[in-house]
């Protein structure tokens, strides 16, 4: 073992990125409808939240919303936001009050930081206007449970 892969892996066991490995994305349908809700009431602007999560026996759990503020123009903020350092927000979830539910580049940028699921609802903000994607920008599937705990 090198010296590097000797660091990379204490790196590995600070900060739990093996639990960074999941096959299922589930969200309670509670934060589902949280965020339907947020993106309604702040229509025609953006809203942009986090997402309170875990991953057991290889299932990304999302549990709930960190909220922020209301941002008025993605492109201008939301590249700026930093994560909060809670350690269980897993990803984002934002609004685009448009037809549209594809990250900009900004939003690209902005989930490469952190994260392992980022969301956006486009106009109307039903369930369906709802998409998925990991960090690198590529769509993910998700599942939705009506179970709260
Ligand atoms: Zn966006």
């Amino acid at each position: 073992m090198t010296f590097y892969k000797k660091i990379i892996d204490w790196l590995k066991k600070l900060f739990e990125l093996e639990k960074y490995d999941f096959e299922r994305i589930i969200f309670t349908k509670e934060v589902i409808e949280a965020i339907i809700e947020l993106a309604r009431m702040t229509s025609p602007n953006e809203f942009i939240a986090f997402l309170q999560g875990k991953v057991r026996k290889r299932t990304l759990r999302i549990h709930g919303l960190a909220y922020q503020e209301y941002f008025a123009n993605e492109n201008s903020t939301l590249a700026k936001i930093n994560f909060p350092l809670t350690s269980s927000i897993v990803g984002s979830v934002h609004s685009h009050p448009g037809p549209s539910n594809k990250p900009s580049r900004a939003d690209l940028h902005f989930f490469s930081k952190r994260g392992m699921v980022h969301l956006i609802i486009k106009k109307p903000y039903t369930e369906k206007d709802i998409q998925a994607y990991d960090a690198k920008g590529n769509k993910i599937m998700f599942e939705i449970t009506p179970e709260t705990s």
